[in-house]
């Protein structure tokens, strides 16, 4: 049986590695995960107590339209229902968006080293997925202007980046969208956008009544804590989430994901302390890596990428000997790890083991 010839090449998604997984692979006890992006605060205690008594409904299919949580999110935005759609994280949403914009023979726009979830789902669809590499590990809005053709269907903005952590400033956003043509849609991926201080730091959906071609998406999965429970929302011009609408499954987001969501979105007082705790764990590690000599990224999310000036997959080998698992292997940066930010006595672990690492493994650059 052949599958079609588009997907043959098309790699399966590595994750970061799950503790169980190290914990049995290297007989350890104690496991410190800082690879995906996770809360290391986990989630509001509200958000338990809805998943508690969602549990009576377990048996029952959940809202396909997610009603309650539309009305409860778009008054949290200040948006209208009928602007919001919802996947199984953001990247279902990434995937739907894709499925409703590409054929095959479409091209589309992104950053070289960016989120693998905007180039999987256009290769799904057999889209020529067009690279443009970052600018000091920034998006070179003027580079990817200047790629878009007749052909280029979708833009993808990832905002702050990952892996990188940097972010494109309100005033090259605008100018960028402004440039863009009408009939092109751009996806301004905001997935980390609570965590960002920056003033000049942009909120895409302020933009949304200006550019009706403009989609952003956001999640719970990060700050709010709920990876676990896989939702994730797109925010754009009603006609957009309509098209994206005709291709979602009927029933994609769970009946637990959408109280929680609701819960959450509750509890600002959650959010802003993640936030608070993001900030100063970030100059923890800042701190740290300019002592070891190393340079990072400006990071506005709540990761930060750094140089180790060695081979990276190696370093991250050696850190995961020592139980702490970060992320490597990212195209263009051979001697880069993105690494989240922990709680402060997690940060701690990941430096010191980073110092040993660091005198065991041989100086490259
Ligand atoms: C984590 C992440 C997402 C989506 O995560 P979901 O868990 O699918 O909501 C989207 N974009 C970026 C850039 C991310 O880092």
């Amino acid at each position: 049986m052949q599958p079609k010839p588009h997907i043959i090449h098309l790699p399966v998604y590595q994750p970061g590695k799950p503790i169980e997984t190290v914990k049995r692979e290297l007989g350890l006890t104690e496991v410190i995960k800082l690879a995906s992006n996770e809360n290391p605060h986990g989630c509001s205690p509200a958000v338990k107590e809805a998943i508690v008594r969602e549990m009576e409904n377990t048996a029952l299919y959940p809202d396909g339209g997610a009603f309650a949580l539309s009305e409860a999110l778009a008054a949290h935005l200040g948006v209208k229902p009928d602007q919001l759609i919802f996947g199984a994280g953001a990247d279902e949403v990434i995937q739907m968006i894709a499925r409703a914009y590409l054929m095959p023979g479409d091209e589309t726009v992104m950053a070289a080293q960016t989120f693998p979830q905007y180039r999987f789902s256009a290769m799904a669809e057999n889209a020529a997925v067009v690279e443009v590499p970052l600018k000091d590990g920034v998006h070179d809005l003027d580079a990817m202007l200047e790629r878009i053709t007749e052909r280029t269907k979708i833009v993808w903005v990832c905002n702050p980046n990952n892996p990188t952590g940097t972010f494109v400033t309100r005033e090259a956003l605008v100018r960028f969208l402004g440039a863009v043509p009408q009939n092109v849609l751009v996806v301004l991926d905001e997935a980390y956008f609570e965590y960002a201080v920056d003033p000049e730091y942009p909120d895409g959906i302020s933009l949304l009544p200006d550019y009706p071609n403009l989609v952003v998406l956001r999640t719970f999965s990060k700050i709010y804590g709920l990876a676990s429970l896989r939702i994730g929302y797109g925010v754009a011009h009603a006609d957009i989430i309509r098209n994206v609408n005709q291709v979602r499954q009927p029933f994609n987001t769970s009946r637990f994901a959408q109280t929680a969501a609701i819960a959450a979105l509750g509890d600002t007082d959650f959010v802003r302390r993640c936030r608070e705790a993001n900030r100063k764990g970030l100059r923890q590690l800042e701190e740290a890596f300019a002592r070891m000599g190393l340079k990072t990224f400006p990071s506005q999310a709540n990761f930060i990428f750094v140089d180790v000036r060695r081979d990276a997959k190696d370093v991250f080998e050696r850190l995961l000997r020592r139980g702490i698992i970060v992320r490597a292997g990212f195209p263009g940066f051979p001697t880069g790890l993105r690494i989240t930010v922990g709680a402060p006595e997690q940060n701690e672990k990941l430096i010191a083991a980073l110092e040993a690492v660091l005198h065991e493994a041989k100086v490259q650059v």
